[in-house]
């Protein structure tokens, strides 16, 4: 494919001694050629691919040294956009490094948009459309797990799943063919709705089994959801700083929060918790004071996970029961507080309410039972089916989207059979779950379906 040049800044803004300006494209090299001078008047163009040179960026307006420098030069398809790439790693701090770049753009290269050397590498064929949409998630990960989760994506286990399972539609699409054109035994049309109706259960069932791991994906990706509730004064801001203070906190600030609800990370265990609304609880003290008794209710229903604190040296009083009430059906782990101080709650009634909830005793103050609330945290969310490792995990809304289409197609394909429609109908909607399919890793051009249908047939006969 035939791009423009593009060049960045391929390396974080801040701090860092070294930056590097990262081109690709066909006119990479000649670019960076062009205001490179080396010691002994080599050219890069004459260079090897994968090797590193050292030199000088020179501005050729004005013949003026801007930084010292170490070119790599990469030549394509062996690069990850598959494309010419040279790497200037910069010493100068982030001036010079602006200033290399502005040279490169002077030469005739573009500036890069967020993301394009991926897009590149997905159009140029390096990867597909899942795997580059897990190197957007792997540069945005919160915690290790999250990461290692875009990981698994980026070395193509969903991809490798979504191939399996659009290769047996097809497989299934040119047997029906096969036995419509040869309809010389009497039971072929019974054969191929039979066969029809296994292979389409089957398909069904693993895009079930996928979007079943979409939730823990989500969460994985997006942090559990999480809100601290509790009278005034049961130890609420006492929890957050905890939590806050112990684990590391993946964002401390959000900049620019102008928004009602403010959000803080940390990691648990492995386990991101998104804490939401800890303005609410740090300014305040009460969500619903400070928000509103609507608006907190919308909080309230769209966290994964609610913290109900209560004070062991009062008593279990109405407000908490209506704290109950709120957040039935959720999932909610209750902390009684204050254990150092002498106890007047009624921890039977606590119980009673409590159901199957668990309930962690802590003493904030000292300190006491932050592990054991840890621990139910972590086992809430890891405990039986989600375990990290092999486990392929589903968690772009997108492929979720398309999964739930495809599933949707499989099972109008399902129940056509059912009802006797003829089968060349049915067909149609067993090929809409292939593309569906094929849109997630970004491969669905209708034309590869025929190309495929056409040489299975070759195999075939
Ligand atoms: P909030 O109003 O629910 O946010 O409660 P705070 O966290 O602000 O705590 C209210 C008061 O209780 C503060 O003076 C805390 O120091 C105190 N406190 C918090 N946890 C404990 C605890 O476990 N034991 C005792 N004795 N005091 C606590
Ligand atoms: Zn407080």
């Amino acid at each position: 494919m035939d791009f423009e040049t593009i060049a960045a800044i391929s390396t974080a803004m801040g701090e860092g001694a070294i930056g590097i300006v990262r081109l690709s494209g066909d006119e990479a090299i000649k670019i960076a050629d062009s205001v490179y001078r080396s010691p002994k008047g080599k050219s890069l163009a004459d260079v090897k691919s994968h090797t590193i040179h050292y030199g000088h960026m020179v501005d050729p307006a004005t013949n003026q040294m801007v930084d010292e420098v170490m070119v790599s030069v990469m030549k394509g398809p062996n690069t990850f956009t598959r494309e010419d790439t040279v790497e200037i790693n910069c010493h100068g701090g982030l001036v010079s490094v602006n200033k290399v770049l502005q040279l490169v753009l002077n030469q005739g290269a573009k500036l890069a948009e967020p993301g394009e050397f991926t897009k590149r590498a997905f159009l140029n064929g390096r990867i597909d459309l899942s795997q580059a949409e897990a190197v957007m998630d792997l540069i945005r990960a919160k915690t290790d797990k999250a990461m290692n989760m875009a990981l698994g994506q980026v070395e193509g286990k969903l991809s490798k799943l979504i191939r399996a399972l659009r290769q047996e539609i097809l497989e299934t699409l040119a047997q029906v063919e096969v036995n419509i054109d040869y309809p010389e035994y009497d039971d072929v049309e019974e054969m191929t709705h039979r066969l029809f109706k296994e292979r389409c259960e089957h398909v069904k069932a693993e895009i079930e089994r996928l979007l079943q791991t979409s939730h823990q994906g989500k969460i994985l990706r997006e942090g559990i959801s999480t809100v601290i509730i509790g009278r005034p004064n049961v130890g609420k801001s006492s929890l957050l700083n905890s939590l806050v203070q112990e684990n590391k906190a993946i964002v401390t600030d959000i900049p620019g929060t102008t928004r009602d609800v403010i959000e803080e990370y940390v990691n648990v265990r492995g386990v991101p918790l998104r804490l939401v609304d800890t303005a609410g609880i740090r300014e305040t003290e009460d969500i619903v004071e400070r928000i509103g008794v609507e608006r907190s209710r919308e909080v309230l229903k769209k966290a994964d996970l609610i913290l109900l604190v209560l004070n062991n040296a009062d008593d279990f009083t109405e407000e908490d029961v209506r704290l109950f009430d709120a957040v039935k059906g959720m999932d909610v782990i209750v902390l009684i507080n204050k254990t150092d101080l002498p106890r007047k709650l009624d921890i039977d009634k606590v119980k009673d309410r409590a159901g199957n909830y668990p309930i962690i005793m802590t003493s904030l103050k000292e300190e006491v039972g932050v592990d054991q609330l840890e621990e139910a945290i972590s086992s809430l969310f890891f405990e039986g089916n989600l375990q990290m490792g092999d486990a392929t995990y589903v968690s772009n809304s997108r492929h979720i989207a398309l999964l739930n289409q495809a599933k949707k197609a499989i099972e109008d394909a399902l129940e056509g059979i059912e009802a006797g429609v003829p089968i060349d109908l049915v067909q149609i909607d067993l090929t809409k779950s292939w593309e569906m399919l094929g849109e997630i890793i970004g491969d669905s051009v209708h034309e590869s379906l025929i190309d495929q249908l056409f040489s299975q047939f070759c195999l075939g006969k």
